[in-house]
């Protein structure tokens, strides 16, 4: 038996977690057994990471080391969390993944990208989203949505940032069947409506592959 995993990408202040709540929520209701997590965290060593990837802006950190700490993360959440939800058959829905660093740390902080995807798919154990959800919209438009401190990477400025979208474009653009970019800037109902939709089909797909 085998579950399905769906993730949620994009610069901060695009509406991910608004739109992950609705989706889980629709999911439940539609019978999946869901596991929400989100990357980097949902376990005790990736949430101390997370700690210092966002959050302890003194200690200096290299594209690199930077890189290889999100993958620590993610191949804990990987082998405590995911992998076993999605074994057991559960839908799995995570708060960024490794295209986040693809992007981030690759496209705009200058690390190789084919280095980022080689060195996620040891960390990952090869296990790849069903679809990635990618809200997108206008860096300066998600800006105005984040009235909080801003994290390390948040902080990073808009040319930085623009590098990251556009960086996510890209990878949309090399595999739009795994990659759904979806325009961020409408009302939150549409949006989730869009989502639905595009989830509906891998569901549907999946099912029929499993009967
Ligand atoms: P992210 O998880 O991508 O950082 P959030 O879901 O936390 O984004 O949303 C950032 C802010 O924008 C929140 O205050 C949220 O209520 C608001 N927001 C989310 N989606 C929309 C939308 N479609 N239109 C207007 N405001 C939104």
């Amino acid at each position: 038996m085998t579950g399905l995993f769906f993730t949620f990408d994009g610069i901060d202040g695009v509406g991910k977690s608004t739109q992950m709540e609705l989706f889980c929520e629709w999911l439940r209701d539609n019978g999946h057994d869901v596991v929400q997590c989100r990357d980097p965290g949902g376990t005790p060593l990736g949430e101390a990471l997370r700690e210092i990837i966002l959050h302890e802006q003194e200690m200096p950190l290299c594209p690199t080391s930077e890189m290889l700490l999100y993958m620590a993360s993610r191949a804990q959440l990987v082998a405590e969390v995911i992998g076993p939800a999605i074994t057991a058959g559960k839908t799995v829905v995570s708060d960024r993944f490794l295209v986040s660093n693809v992007a981030y740390q690759g496209h705009a902080g200058g690390v190789e990208v084919s280095d980022v995807w080689s060195v996620g798919a040891i960390a990952t154990n090869g296990v790849r989203p069903d679809l990635t959800l990618m809200l997108d919209m206008r860096v300066e438009q998600a800006a105005t949505r984040l009235n909080r401190d801003l994290d390390r990477i948040e902080s990073r400025g808009t040319e930085f940032l623009n590098r990251v979208r556009d960086g996510f474009l890209l990878e949309a653009a090399k595999a739009p069947e795994r990659i759904a970019v979806i325009d961020a800037t409408r009302d939150i109902e549409s949006i989730q409506a869009d989502i639905r939709t595009l989830a509906g089909r891998v569901i549907d797909v999946k099912g029929s592959t499993r009967a």
